[in-house]
């Protein structure tokens, strides 16, 4: 909530009760990139936690085979820039060592970040 000029109040549903509340304050601090953006995924065949992130294993891969995952939407600990830089080479090289092994051509795959 704001006055035009300024914030002035928070409103919010409470996780436990499911009540809306009101919380009169001064100013806030936004903190985003909590919510993995992985609905698409749902019902795909790729197992999502219970938070929604991609369930990847050591080498990225996904529950799908064929199918690689790799940055702050996977399970992987520390949501940072060079975890996720990281953790795409690993995927990226587990896609290609996944295609060299894998006799029809046309399997498919992707890789997602
Ligand atoms: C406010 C904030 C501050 C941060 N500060 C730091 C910091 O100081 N140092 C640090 O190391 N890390 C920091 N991080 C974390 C860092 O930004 C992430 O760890 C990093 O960006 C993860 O990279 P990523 O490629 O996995 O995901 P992202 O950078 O989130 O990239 C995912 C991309 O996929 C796109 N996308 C999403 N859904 C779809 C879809 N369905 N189809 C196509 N494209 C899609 C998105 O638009 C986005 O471009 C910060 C994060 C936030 C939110």
């Amino acid at each position: 909530m704001g006055d035009g000029t300024r914030v002035t109040a928070l409103n919010y549903i409470s996780r436990a009760t499911g009540e809306e509340k009101q919380l009169v304050l001064a100013g806030i601090f936004v903190q985003i990139g909590l919510l993995p953006n992985s609905d698409f995924l749902k019902n795909s065949g790729v197992a999502l936690s219970p938070r929604g992130e991609i369930e990847v294993n050591a080498k990225g891969e996904t529950s799908l085979v064929g199918v690689f995952a790799a940055g702050d939407v996977t399970t992987v600990p520390y949501k940072q820039i060079i975890i996720a830089m990281g953790e795409g080479s690993k995927a990226s090289l587990s896609a290609f060592d996944h295609l060299i092994r894998t006799p029809i051509p046309s399997a498919k795959i992707a890789v997602l970040a």
